[in-house]
């Protein structure tokens, strides 16, 4: 079995099947549309961070809000990762699954209230990464207040460009993430002066799906710069956490080998931190750790022609996996059931949402499909549930762990009445 693939026919006849478990059966049993995601993948890919960072005291705190599902937090959590969180609702998933985790947990995130600061300090989580000096000052307070010490980390902005989509790019200086560069040393040196502060380390993130490592060698090298500043400035910096945002390969026939990937990543990180003696590096992957381990299942439901193009209408739609609609995303799409001789036509994929930016593939080559039949929409794993919502009034999809050839539901298909359940009429 190739261990980067999760999602192969087993042989010319069989369907589809996620590590060896047919995605018919899955269809059949839980209903579409249904995420499935491959264990065996998330933690081999947990653990190329691992083996690739072995040679440096190293923590993998992976970010919740790529994948945010109790069952993946907790398959985590249960091999010692760690996790970066961006919200107060993610730090209670992060607890809901392991208490001590919350020492393993990082705070990234421009907009932190009080009340999620509070539950942060009491939780224990092992540092903030602080994003403006409006926030140090609320840490501060809060942290006195509550008499606990938070170790902190500024999140900088290198000014770093790196090639992906604008929504996810977030090194620039005109993005919204970060403290200037420029002005980092400042907010340490007024940082250290507060009681229940602890200058802790420094941290990074220039963006999301960047495929080369480039651009996370030059940030991390400017990085090593002002952690030397720091030092030399008398403050104990002991952390270097460079974000996230390794990218992955969406298009098929573009080779791809994980491996090698973060084996390049690693070599330009540990080669810019040279200098620094005596850090703990904290990495921040989501998207790399559970894309490519999760595909979202969906059924036929109609074909039809308008004009010269043909649609193909699922039962999946943009409220399930917004990312085509949000970012241009290409996702390939596979039959569960290939049928060598079939014609292929070029079709767009579209979901049952009323909106024209309802779409999963436009003008693809497709093998030719009829009304009842299985597709599977691959590299979902990531910024696919997650994004998800109830647009339409549709129920969000069921989602199943695929483990040691067993199947299980992580999370029921919802109801409409629960997308009713708080409401007032
Ligand atoms: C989103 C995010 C990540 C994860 O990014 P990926 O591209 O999924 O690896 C890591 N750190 C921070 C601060 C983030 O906002």
């Amino acid at each position: 079995m190739n261990p980067s693939r999760p999602f192969v026919y087993p042989d010319a006849h069989s369907p589809l099947a996620c590590d060896g478990v047919g995605l018919d059966i899955l269809a059949k049993r839980y209903g579409t549309p249904l995420y499935v995601y491959s264990a065996q993948q998330i933690l081999y890919r947990l653990q190329l961070f691992t083996k690739a960072f072995q040679t440096v005291p190293h923590l993998v705190c992976y970010a919740v809000k790529a994948n945010s599902s109790l069952a993946i937090l907790k398959l985590l959590a249960e091999q010692g990762a760690g996790f970066d969180i961006v919200s107060g609702g993610e730090l209670e998933r992060v607890l809901r699954v392991s208490k001590e985790a919350a020492g393993r947990t990082v705070f990234s995130g421009v907009g932190k209230t009080a009340a999620e600061i509070d539950l942060a300090l009491r939780s224990g989580i092992f540092m903030f990464n602080v994003e403006s000096a409006g926030e140090l000052d609320l840490l501060a307070a809060r942290a006195s207040r509550l008499r606990i010490r938070a170790r902190v980390a500024m999140r900088v902005n290198p000014d770093v460009f790196a090639e992906t989509h604008p929504y996810i790019s977030t090194g620039l200086r005109e993005h919204k993430f970060g403290i200037d560069i420029r002005e980092a040393r400042r907010v340490y040196l007024s940082a250290a002066k507060q009681k229940y502060l602890l200058p802790h380390g420094v941290s990074v993130h220039i963006g999301s799906q960047i495929r080369s490592a480039d651009p996370f060698g030059a940030a991390a090298h400017r990085i090593a710069q002002l952690v030397l500043e720091l030092r030399s400035d008398g403050l104990p910096i002991r952390a270097v956490d460079v974000g996230g945002g390794l990218g992955i390969e969406y298009h098929a026939g573009q080779s791809f080998d994980p491996k090698q990937k973060i084996h390049q990543y690693a070599l330009a990180l540990l080669q810019a931190l040279r200098p620094l003696k005596d850090v703990q590096l904290l990495l921040e992957p989501g998207r790399f750790i559970v894309a490519q381990a999760g595909a979202l299942l969906t059924r036929v439901l109609y074909r039809k022609k308008n004009g010269k193009k043909t649609f193909v209408i699922t039962d999946a739609a943009m409220n399930d996996l917004i990312r085509p609609a949000l970012y241009q995303a290409h996702h390939e799409i596979l039959p569960v059931f290939p049928h060598k001789d079939a014609r292929k036509r070029t079709v767009d994929v579209v979901g049952p949402v009323c909106e024209t930016g309802d779409f999963f593939a436009r003008d693809r080559k497709l093998q030719e499909v009829q009304p009842g039949d299985l597709l599977a929409i691959l590299d979902a794993g990531a910024y696919g549930f997650s994004l998800s919502s109830n647009y339409n009034s549709r129920p969000r999809a069921a989602e199943v762990l695929v483990e040691d050839k067993k199947h299980r539901l992580i999370r029921r298909r919802e109801t409409v009445e629960e997308l009713m359940a708080a409401e007032l009429p």
